[in-house]
């Protein structure tokens, strides 16, 4: 039996020997039986008109080149995990450091990939936490409550802090609220 292509399983004399006839009875390849700009006689895909022996020696060729690594890299997984754990561990300044160059390198792109990340979970996040929030919220309040009672100088404090810090703004935004009032009477 001769091979048969696509998943309309077509033998090459049972396809169109051009794209467009292909294309119009819906077959997924046809054969022209032409050469190729690289001298195969193959089948050829409508969709983009590639040669389909061209196509499983661009997949044989990568793969080809990937495999001896992925070979080595699954015989010595754990082995070369922990070595680069180790090197983490080790030079962790560098690797920051090298963090950081790399997101400074490609802010623009670095920001918009967290822009995006965010924006695509953004609308869960809140769905998230309101409904973590109505489930359990007699247990939040009272945990909050707990923590302002054994915390009542610290938060004193932190206002304090956050006052002075904020003064000018604080105080221009309560001058402008009453004459707001005033003005509104
Ligand atoms: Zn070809």
């Amino acid at each position: 039996m001769s091979k048969a292509y696509g998943p309309d399983k077509l033998t090459i004399d049972q396809m169109h020997s051009n794209a467009k006839e292909a294309e119009f009875a819906g077959h997924s390849h046809y054969f022209t039986g032409k050469l190729c700009k690289n001298g195969h006689i193959a089948p050829r895909r409508t969709k983009g008109y590639g040669c389909l022996r061209c196509d499983l020696l661009k997949h044989s060729k990568s793969d080809a080149k990937r495999k001896p690594y992925k070979e080595y890299y699954q015989k010595n997984r754990e082995r070369i995990l922990l070595k680069a754990r180790q090197y983490r561990e080790e030079n962790r300044d560098v690797v920051k450091q090298k963090q950081k160059n790399y997101y400074q390198a490609n802010i623009e792109r670095e920001r918009k990939r967290d822009r995006e990340r965010y924006n695509k979970n953004r609308e869960e996040n809140i769905e998230r936490v309101i409904s973590y929030y109505q489930e359990n919220k007699e247990k939040i309040l009272q945990k909050r409550r707990e923590y302002r009672r054994k915390n009542k100088e610290k938060i004193r404090e932190q206002r304090r802090a956050y006052y002075l810090k904020n003064k000018e703004r604080l105080q221009k935004k309560q001058q402008e609220y009453r004459q707001k009032k005033k003005e509104t009477g």
